[in-house]
């Protein structure tokens, strides 16, 4: 089963990508997690995409549709995907549309994540990461079980996103209005687009997945 999770940045589409990768053995394929490793490992890729993501901005069409071209054709995608921060504009979704057909591969669904844009802010703003494991926590939403130590492996180190500053997150919003968007009538037009409700609870909107993904079988 291959799908795309799409929705604004704060969404949720990581959290649900990876727990969709772990109930179902699909593979969570992230473009920004992809960009965030190049910018780590000081690629060529990594430095062009470095500063357009800091400014909040989308990084070239060339650049992710290589990346995912490279990484869909690896054998154990073949077992079904999920898109999580891919495509981002038109023409992303029309380069992905060509590369599926040329491996004869398909797109069982488009999930959108629909969300009160006015609270992504905080929802992003908020957020940060177990530096060992990469469990997510909030501020005020959802704290350690004790302060300071990572509930799921004891670490007591921990990372927030550089661009999820106020600032940045401003214009993320905006990219993803103005350039990721039009994709909703793309997909709705191809009979593949499907939604859920992004503001409820993390286990409800799974739950909404599974069923919709249930019905698809
Ligand atoms: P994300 O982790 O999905 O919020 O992405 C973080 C940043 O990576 C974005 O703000 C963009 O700068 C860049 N990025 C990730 N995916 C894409 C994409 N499909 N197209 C263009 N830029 C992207």
């Amino acid at each position: 089963m291959n799908l795309i999770l799409l929705g604004p940045p704060g969404a949720g589409k990581g959290t649900q990508a990876q727990r969709l990768q772990q109930a179902r053995g699909l593979v969570q394929l992230s473009t920004g997690d992809m960009l965030r490793a190049a910018v780590a490992a000081g690629s060529e890729i990594g430095k062009r995409a470095d500063a357009v993501m800091k400014r909040g901005e989308l990084v070239s069409d060339e650049i992710v549709v290589g990346i995912i071209e490279d990484r869909i054709g690896q054998p154990d995608c073949a077992k079904g995907f999920i898109l999580d921060g891919f495509p981002r504009t038109t023409a992303q979704a029309e380069a992905l549309d060509a590369m599926l057909a040329r491996k004869g591969m398909k797109l069982d669904a488009v999930i959108e994540m629909v969300v009160d844009d006015a609270q992504m802010v905080d929802r992003i703003t908020g957020r940060y990461t177990c530096a060992k494991c990469g469990a997510g926590y909030h501020d005020t939403n959802k704290r350690p079980k004790k302060s300071g130590v990572c509930d799921v492996c004891g670490g007591t180190q921990f990372t927030r996103r550089a661009d999820d500053k106020a600032e940045t997150v401003k214009a993320r919003l905006d990219a993803y209005h103005r350039q990721t968007a039009p994709l909703l009538p793309y997909y709705r037009a191809r009979g593949v687009l499907q939604q859920v409700d992004g503001m409820a609870e993390i286990d409800q909107v799974s739950a909404q997945i599974d069923k919709l993904l249930d019905r698809l079988k």
